[in-house]
């Protein structure tokens, strides 16, 4: 594993473009495979745990959509990379007492999995005079404590949102059960996504796949895919 500390400025510049043109060569592969034009798939690069030199590094590889998990981290980061043309993601679990923080730089959030946070991101966002878009995160694993709402409460989630002041439905997003079959959960997803656009037919956005399960989260209708470690590399311990 690289410590992208012990590495210099020039060769992390090189490392993570390489795993960038790799990441990209997957995607128009699975794109191919599914049929899909890889213009209707968008790469959203996750950096937690890695430092703001490298959210630096990926805007001038030409990334534009970037990824946290913790406001704590987060929010220096975004804080010190604010001349770059970039949308943040907000993809964690969120406590109500962050929303505040998080609608301060966050275009996306993308872990709306309760009432409660839909009322706090409106008012954050009221507050903050801009618009956030919101996605519902959905539990695909009611075993696992990683969030997101029970399939069965996704439509009334999105039509709360859909109907807030503030905030703009933007589709759904999951993360595959770990050890299950990702191309399974990913279809079911994809059903509980057509379901919402039934209802908010703008409502395009599917963010599934990451490093792992990224061609099965495209063959079954992915718009976005979340990539951490296949362009960072793996993450050990906390670093800024
Ligand atoms: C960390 C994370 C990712 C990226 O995972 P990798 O396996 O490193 O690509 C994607 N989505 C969420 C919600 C994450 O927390």
């Amino acid at each position: 594993m690289t410590d992208p500390t012990a590495v210099s400025p020039s060769a992390r510049r090189d490392e993570i473009a390489a795993n960038l043109a790799d990441v990209r060569k997957r995607i128009d592969a699975a794109c191919a495979a599914a049929g899909r034009v890889p213009g209707e798939v968008t790469l959203i690069a996750v950096t937690k745990t890695f430092p703001a030199s490298d959210v630096r590094l990926l805007a001038g590889l030409g990334v534009t959509e970037v990824a946290e998990n913790r406001d704590q981290d987060a929010a220096p980061k975004a804080g010190e990379c604010r001349d770059l043309p970039l949308t943040w993601h907000f993809v964690g679990q969120l406590q109500t007492n962050k929303v505040r923080s998080v609608a301060s730089y966050a275009g996306v959030v993308e872990s709306v999995d309760r009432s409660k946070l839909v009322r706090a991101l409106s008012a954050a966002a009221l507050r903050e005079e801009r618009t956030l878009r919101c996605l519902v995160q959905v539990g695909l694993d009611e075993r696992e404590g990683r969030g997101g709402a029970a399939p069965a409460d996704v439509p009334a989630l999105a039509d709360e949102i859909a109907g807030a002041q503030g905030l703009e439905l933007g589709g759904v997003m999951a993360v595959a059960p770990l050890g299950g079959d990702p191309v399974e959960a990913f279809t079911r997803l994809a059903e509980i996504a057509a379901g919402v656009r039934d209802s908010h037919p703008g409502a395009m956005a599917i963010s599934a796949g990451m490093s792992g399960d990224l061609e099965a989260a495209i063959a079954c209708g992915a718009t976005h895919v979340r990539v951490g470690t296949a362009l960072l590399g793996g993450r050990r311990a906390i670093v800024r």
